[in-house]
């Protein structure tokens, strides 16, 4: 291959395209995701499985989103759908003939833990998870070996069928693989294997009360998929020996090969399933797929489309080297995305009406307006336009400051789609505050352009009040207000850079009546506001939700310039 194509690949692409040259493997690519069912996926989640789905796609192989479904005291049913929902929203297809449970490995991984027993490779051990910490030793001194190392294996194999046939109690006896008391890699130091749980598992039930541990699942789920590239993050590098060790004792498996890759870091977010368990418990969000949650359905239910997401998974790399990834990034790939085909639409968040002096009383006009400048094909629509109009009350200022643009006395602006207007005055109550703002209109102007070349510096929008839909606006900022909220340096908890603005509810604002009937699926531009979608969850039939997926423009790039 062309060394420049090459040096273009990631590097697992480039080990990819090795292997398919040397026809290892006969050319048989196969991936997995295999996330634990104990949460919802995260953003970080996502990265993996646009890798992996992404490079079974590229070269034509496999891919598996397997469960690793091997501790039920932590595993719901509830994680199962949503995980499906996430991983399937994210490929954009359905994947229902690719998911695999490790659970529905459990006989065989049985089998082969006799089969270790047999070759004294495995040996019960009776310590508790204290002792064993105690007996490890330390990197320049020996682990302390249990008894059970001794047992012969046909002991062996009669206690460990009785921990399968429930004999003993949890935390009584545990399985371990016999390997080295002096490795100078921990996990090689006699890990456990099996453990007694006995709690009900949501797919074998009370088949089972011991259950593999991670470790020990791990690689022989990769052997039995016949999984040809294990890809998994940094902090598997150091097991890696261990699941070899494993597949190495036992006859006639599958050989996967492991990689490892950095994992996704961002800039004003947690990303750890227990982290985002603890938001959710403690009612800092109101949910896992809260707007606000950096989770796959948080995001979703924002407004974020997977081809955004996709996107962004596919600026950042792939890399060996754990770095933090600046949230941007993420918000401008949305942003990027929905630029080319959201709907732009006229709303005002914070209404204060408009009277045009010299309109007709009474009349309606219907104003044609562009649905999508940035794609033709999406038409125009018409709008009412009548006398009495809402424009948004940071459009109006009493007394202007000289860079100001918009309305104020005797100033003329663009209505957007409309027509020119001239500020005449404006109405107070008895409290001082601004009730309404007057203005005429120039009918020559319809349109919003004048026949004299006549030029004005500002155009606001604005919603017809007749015709104007009430609807709740949600407006999502970054959940934390720090920019590294987990920063193990710091002792202060994360929770307490929780951003008490990351969420603003408006009751009361005004959309242009087109809106009625938004779907959750539309993605739509409020102009000069943001990008916008309906909430599903929330929404009433008279009173629709839409949520801010991103504002028009990074502002946080603004604050952090002042600071
Ligand atoms: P968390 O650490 O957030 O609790 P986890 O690693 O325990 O997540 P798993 O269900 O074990 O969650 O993860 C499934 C897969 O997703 C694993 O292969 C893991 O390496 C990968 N993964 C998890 N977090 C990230 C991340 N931040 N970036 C990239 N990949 C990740
Ligand atoms: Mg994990």
């Amino acid at each position: 291959m062309n060394e420049n194509l090459e040096s273009r690949l990631n590097f697992i692409e480039q080990i990819i395209e090795h292997d398919l040259r040397d026809n290892k493997n006969d050319g048989r690519i196969a991936t997995r995701f295999p996330p634990e069912p104990n949460g919802y996926l995260h953003i970080g989640h996502a990265k993996s499985i646009c890798l992996n789905y992404g490079l079974a796609k590229k070269y034509n192989g496999e891919f598996f989103l397997r469960f690793d479904d091997t501790n039920p005291s932590k595993e719901e049913t509830e994680y199962v759908q949503s995980i499906i929902e996430d991983v399937q929203w994210l490929a954009g297809e359905n994947l229902s003939n690719r998911i695999r449970y490790a659970s529905d490995y459990f006989d065989q991984m049985y089998n082969w833990a006799e089969e270790l027993i047999l070759k004294n490779k495995a040996y019960v051990c009776n310590q508790s998870p204290d002792e064993m910490r105690d007996n490890r030793g330390t990197p320049t001194t020996t682990m302390k070996p249990s008894e059970g190392r001794n047992f012969t294996p046909e002991k062996n194999l009669e206690l460990f069928r009785q921990m399968k046939n429930g004999k003993f109690n949890e935390g009584e006896l545990t399985l371990r693989a016999k390997i080295d008391l002096n490795s100078p890699n921990f996990n090689l130091r006699d890990p456990v294997m099996y453990r007694i749980i006995k709690s009900e598992h949501h797919r074998t039930g009370n088949k089972w009360c011991i259950y593999p541990m991670y470790d020990w699942a791990h690689g022989l789920e990769d052997s039995i998929e016949q999984i040809s590239h294990s890809i998994c993050t940094l902090e598997f590098e150091h097991h890696r020996p261990l699941y070899d060790w494993f597949l190495d004792n036992l006859d006639n498996v599958w050989r996967p090969h492991q990689y490892e890759f950095a994992r996704l870091n961002l800039t004003y977010t947690v990303m750890s399933k227990r982290k985002l368990l603890e938001l959710v418990k403690n009612g800092l969000v109101n949910s896992w797929n809260d707007p606000r949650m950096p989770t796959i359905c948080g995001f979703r239910r924002r407004g974020y489309t997977p081809e955004s997401i996709r996107a962004f998974c596919k600026e950042i790399g792939v890399a060996k080297m754990n770095s933090i990834i600046d949230v941007v990034k993420l918000e401008n790939a949305i942003r990027e995305n929905l630029n080319k085909y959201a709907l732009r639409r006229m709303a005002v968040l914070r209404p204060i009406k408009l009277l045009i002096e010299n309109y007709p009383d009474n009349q309606i006009e219907q104003l044609e307006a562009i649905n999508n400048p940035e794609n033709e094909s999406d038409g125009t629509r018409l709008i009412p336009f009548s006398k009495n109009l809402y424009i948004e009350q940071d459009d109006f200022m009493e007394e202007p400051p000289k860079k100001y643009f918009r309305l104020s006395v005797g100033r003329e602006v663009r209505l957007r789609y409309a027509y020119y207007i001239t500020c005449t005055g404006f109405d107070k109550d008895e409290n001082g505050n601004i009730t309404q703002i007057r203005c005429t209109y120039d009918p020559s102007t319809k349109g919003g352009a004048s026949a004299d070349g006549r030029k004005v510096q500002g155009t606001i929008h604005w919603v017809e009040v007749n015709n104007a839909i009430n609807a709740e606006i949600r407006l999502y900022d970054r959940l934390f207000t720090k920019e590294n909220p987990d920063d193990p340096q710091d002792p202060t908890d994360y929770k307490t850079y929780i951003n008490p603005n990351a969420l603003e509810t408006i009751k009361n604002a005004k959309l242009e009546p087109s809106l009625a009937d938004a779907t959750a699926e539309q993605r739509f531009q409020f102009e000069r506001i943001g990008y916008f979608c309906k909430d599903n969850i929330d929404s009433k039939p008279k009173q629709p939700v839409f949520n801010r997926t991103v504002s028009l423009r990074d502002t946080w790039a603004k604050i952090e310039k002042k600071q």
